[in-house]
């Protein structure tokens, strides 16, 4: 076992603070990671505040980490002492059951384990990113390419497979009419995605203020949802809505803007649900549906898929002592576009 620094909540009320965790000694399928960097993403804000329910605390959140590899157990094949690797959401899995098989860990028949507030095998709760190393199964770390800075990789281990597999699962490409709702985190990811992918990109923000940036990033069209006039004109025009808002949202209103057939893939988790009269879907034949991550070999065809294609995420850096400072700049939609923690700045 081995000590080391990070930022943690003591409780679902309190701001994060520095800390020390335990690592696991290394076993034979283990590798530690040096961790260089870490993304902020709001899930990890809804968790450590006890927005999807009660947690063990203290908690280190943290599930886009980049960094590189320092030691490596006996077994280990795929991953060599100083290899460029990213471990998102996910640590563990059976590998066995029809959804590891699948390649869809995230839904693992024995309960997938997830990078932080997870029962793992061991029964320890685990802890995430937000620290100076981590130790994981060789199977869960994916290589990122030498085309993207760590630091600018961080968030596609969340951020990144988590819009690259719903805009992959309805068959996004050249044609499709996509609308992203939410120009933050996840949605500056889907943008860039989409836009790579071949189809037609709109951006339904709150605001007109990052206009400038969703057309750099690709988008094709900017509107702004506070204008009930954008409602009206954009009445049945996408084939797909990819909804990355961290809030409750008016679904009826959004579902209006499908075309007929279309489907709206949500991936926004707030805590409170989401209202819906049936009506809505029927009246066209449309599809509301949702999105977990990805599993662990579409989140490597999504990291060739950004660095072949000059695609990485929009950060600023901050040093540990600025998390909770970034946490109420999340909260108030003023990130552009993920807050990434330098892991250095843990020690
Ligand atoms: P984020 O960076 O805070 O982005 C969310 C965006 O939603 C904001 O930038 C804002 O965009 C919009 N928004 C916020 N409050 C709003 C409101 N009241 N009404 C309308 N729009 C609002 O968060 P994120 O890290 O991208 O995460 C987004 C959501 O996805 C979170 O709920 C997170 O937990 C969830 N998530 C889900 C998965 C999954 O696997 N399904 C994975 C990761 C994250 P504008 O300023 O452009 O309006
Ligand atoms: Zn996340």
């Amino acid at each position: 076992m081995t000590r080391v620094t990070a930022y943690a909540a003591p409780s679902e009320a309190a701001p994060l603070e520095r800390t020390t965790i335990e690592r696991r000694d290394l076993g034979p399928r283990d590798i530690l990671i040096d961790i260089a960097f870490a993304g902020i993403c709001h899930s990890d804000i809804h968790t450590v505040r006890g927005d999807w329910g009660p947690q063990h605390y203290p908690l280190a959140p943290g599930h886009e980490i980049a960094g590189t590899v320092a030691a490596v157990g006996e077994s280990v094949t795929t991953h060599a002492i100083g290899d460029r690797v990213g471990v998102g959401c996910l640590v563990d899995s059976c590998g066995e059951c029809p959804a590891c098989c699948r390649g869809e860990e995230q839904f693992c028949r024995e309960g997938a384990v997830f990078t932080y507030g997870s029962t793992d095998r061991d029964g320890t709760i685990t802890q995430g990113g937000y620290s100076q190393q981590v130790v994981v199964t060789e199977g869960f770390a994916v290589r990122i390419p030498d085309a993207i800075p760590l630091d600018r990789a961080a968030p596609l281990l969340c951020a990144g497979i988590t819009t690259y597999s719903p805009l992959r699962r309805w068959g996004v490409g050249p044609g499709t009419r996509v609308a992203v709702v939410g120009m933050g985190g996840l949605g500056h990811m889907g943008v860039q995605l989409a836009h790579a992918l071949g189809a037609e990109v709109t951006v339904l923000s709150q605001t007109l203020s990052k206009k400038d940036d969703g057309i750099r990033l690709g988008a094709d069209h900017y509107y702004a949802t506070a204008d009930p006039a954008t409602f009206k004109e954009l009445r049945g025009s996408f084939d797909v809505i990819l909804n990355t808002v961290s809030a409750v949202i008016d679904l009826r209103a959004y579902l209006g803007l499908l075309a007929v057939g279309g489907a709206m893939v949500c991936v926004g988790a707030p805590g409170e649900p989401l209202g819906l009269p049936i009506g809505s879907l029927i009246g066209g034949n449309k599809t509301l549906a949702g999105s977990n991550i990805g599993g662990i070999a579409q989140t490597q065809e999504m990291l060739d898929f950004c660095a072949e294609h000059g695609i990485a995420a929009e950060i600023e850096v901050i040093p540990a002592s600025e998390i909770n400072t970034a946490y109420e700049r999340v909260l108030a939609s003023d990130v552009r576009y993920r807050f990434v923690i330098d892991a250095s700045t843990f020690a």
